[in-house]
């Protein structure tokens, strides 16, 4: 199945997607790790995207185009896209070049986005990632796999988050109505228990 995952950051497109790659194999392919993953190598690629999402801005459609291609087209099996497409260029690319079954759309106010988000760390030494709410390390600080310092990513003070949610608003609202006119997406209530989010979503997809 080639599933997509849309939805404002901290709306559980993270969790929803690891759980279907548990349970299926899928790829989990998240746009926004692959380019932090080349920030971190400092990579060319990673020392022209660090502006854009350090400031909450939009890498280029050409660049990241560009990364995520060679991914989509090795994951001959099925994938769980997250993070791509935000808007109609991405999304023209992927309608045009991909068989899509499904987009999960996990519905959620700003304001319990900006709370989750805000909670959110990860490990400074080997990335694995936190949320002070629902799943904080077992000593502070610090990562319970590799004892690795844990902080906040440097796009997650508040002004980066409201900067990134208005512009979900003003861009992927177009490309979710287009989902929509297809007859792909499936929304859904992100406001609830995880598991139950989960449950919904096979329903959905019929799985
Ligand atoms: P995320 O981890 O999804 O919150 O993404 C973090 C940052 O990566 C975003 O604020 C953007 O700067 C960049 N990014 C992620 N996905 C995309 C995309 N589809 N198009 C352009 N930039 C993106």
């Amino acid at each position: 199945m080639n599933i997509i995952i849309i939805g404002i950051q901290g709306s559980g497109k993270g969790t929803q997607a690891a759980l279907l790659h548990k349970k299926y194999g899928w790829p989990h392919i998240n746009l926004g790790k692959l380019l932090r993953d080349h920030i971190i190598r400092k990579t060319e690629l990673g020392l022209v995207v660090k502006e854009y999402i350090d400031k909450g801005r939009l890498v280029p459609d050409d660049l990241v185009i560009k990364l995520i291609k060679p991914v989509l087209d090795a994951a001959d099996s099925g994938f769980i896209l997250d993070g791509f497409p935000r808007n109609l260029a991405q999304e023209r690319f992927l309608l045009d070049n991909y068989r899509i079954d499904g987009v999960v759309l996990l519905d959620l106010d700003d304001e319990t986005a900006v709370k989750r988000i805000s909670a959110r760390r990860h490990c400074s030494v080997c990335h694995t990632d936190y949320n002070l709410l629902i799943n904080p390390p077992k000593v502070e600080n610090t990562c319970d796999l590799c004892g690795g310092k844990v902080v906040m990513r440097d796009d997650d003070h508040e002004e980066a988050i409201r900067m990134r949610l208005n512009k979900f608003h003003l861009k992927t609202k177009k490309v979710i109505e287009l989902f929509q006119e297809r007859g792909l997406a499936i929304p859904i209530q992100a406001d609830q228990p995880v598991e139950v989010v989960h449950q919904k979503i096979l329903d959905q997809l019929n799985l």
